[in-house]
């Protein structure tokens, strides 16, 4: 079994790309073509060091490879990075010269938004290069709200296994992250009638939640310690980790963030502190779901895309028997189911 786990660890390629006139740094990683062509995002973020990116996106290809098998999509596990700050750096040169990379790769990678890359983005690749999705043109557009879709009915899936009934009213979420999914999540969770305490590294995000939503602020450092029912994390990835977890107060962990555990031990510590884990790369998987749709032959139908989204919770719900009966942690869990679906195709 180790064996096996080792195997799947490793990368079928690794791409680099480097076009200093242009700005650009960038690394595709395709980690497992089994079941399909690799998909997954384009990050961009400012990595300060190569190893620090490279792990990065090492990890995140692993993840989309588990998301998709556990999804049940005809496709891989893939990611993209470049190296550069979004706000200030993201020129047409460096998207210019990220496309011709894209283009050189279509055969084996499609892409979409992630952290740093817009649906604006996306669609000025896809007029460059054809192994774009999430995109104005191919129909789905940008992804974030049926990722904060799926995420909520995931949560929902997680209070309704821990407390019986799946009723929001009253209950305290923390969100870490307003930016496209948390704000979305928040939306719905406002709606659902939760109470929500937020924060950003951007103030007047959080400054914006709190007339919107009646949110309390919190510091960005304390957010996951906060008096909550649920911690939502939806910003980026490392936040579970032996200095946090003892901390948390809340019994469920379900949001949006890519790679929540730092390492993979983190589960066993939120399982021994009576803490419900919603493994991160099935919870936000509606995002996933809605760029594979739009690859369909037939092309982009919402409503085969929302059929799909509707089986989180009850993936979910599955994970949480499954690792209760076994003595499991719900992150094993869902590693087993995963790769199950892979060995089923191989
Ligand atoms: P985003 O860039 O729109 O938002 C991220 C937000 O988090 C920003 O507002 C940022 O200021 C904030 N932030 C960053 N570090 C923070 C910190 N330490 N504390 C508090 N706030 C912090 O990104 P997004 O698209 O909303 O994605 C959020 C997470 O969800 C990422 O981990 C992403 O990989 C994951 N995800 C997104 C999608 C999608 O469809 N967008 C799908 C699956 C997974």
């Amino acid at each position: 079994e180790s064996a096996r786990i080792d195997a799947f660890d490793s990368h079928e390629q690794i791409f680099l790309g480097e076009d200093p006139s242009r700005g650009l740094k960038a690394i595709v990683a395709i980690h497992n073509t089994r079941l399909g062509p690799a998909l997954g995002g384009t990050r961009i973020w400012p990595h300060e060091t190569f190893d620090a990116a490279l792990t990065d996106v090492l990890r995140l290809s692993r993840g989309m490879t588990l998301k998709a098998a556990i999804s049940g999509l005809p496709f891989g596990g893939g990611k993209a990075l470049i190296v550069a700050d979004a706000r200030t750096a993201k020129t047409p040169e460096l998207l210019d010269a990220y496309a011709e990379m894209l283009l050189a790769l279509k055969d084996r990678f499609w892409t979409a938004e992630d952290v740093g890359m817009t649906l604006a983005d996306a669609d000025y690749l896809r007029a460059r290069t054809p192994n774009v999705s999430g995109t104005s043109s191919g129909g789905g557009g940008n992804p974030s709200p049926i990722t904060a879709e799926g995420v909520f009915l995931g949560l929902k899936a997680a209070v309704e296994h821990r407390h019986g009934s799946e009723d929001l009213t009253g209950l305290k979420v923390a969100v870490q992250g307003l930016g496209a999914v948390g704000w979305a999540l928040c939306e719905r969770l406002h709606a659902a009638g939760a109470a929500l305490i937020v924060a950003d590294i951007d103030a007047d995000r959080a400054g914006e939640a709190t007339s919107e939503f009646g949110a309390r602020k919190c510091a960005a450092d304390a957010i996951h310690a906060a008096d909550a029912d649920i911690f939502a994390p939806c910003a980026l990835g490392g936040m579970l980790n032996g200095n946090s977890i003892p901390e948390l107060k809340a019994g469920i962990i379900a949001g949006s963030a890519n790679n929540q555990l730092a390492r993979e031990e983190d589960a066993v510590l939120l399982k021994e502190s009576g803490i419900l884990y919603a493994p991160d790369y099935v919870i936000n998987s509606g995002g996933l779901i809605n760029v594979a749709a739009e690859l369909e032959p037939g092309g982009y139908e919402a409503e085969a895309a929302f059929a799909r989204l509707r089986h989180i919770p009850e993936t979910l719900a599955d994970i949480f028997h499954r690792a209760e009966a076994t003595g499991m942690t719900t992150n094993e869990v869902a590693e087993a189911l995963a790769l199950e679906r892979i060995a089923a195709a191989s």
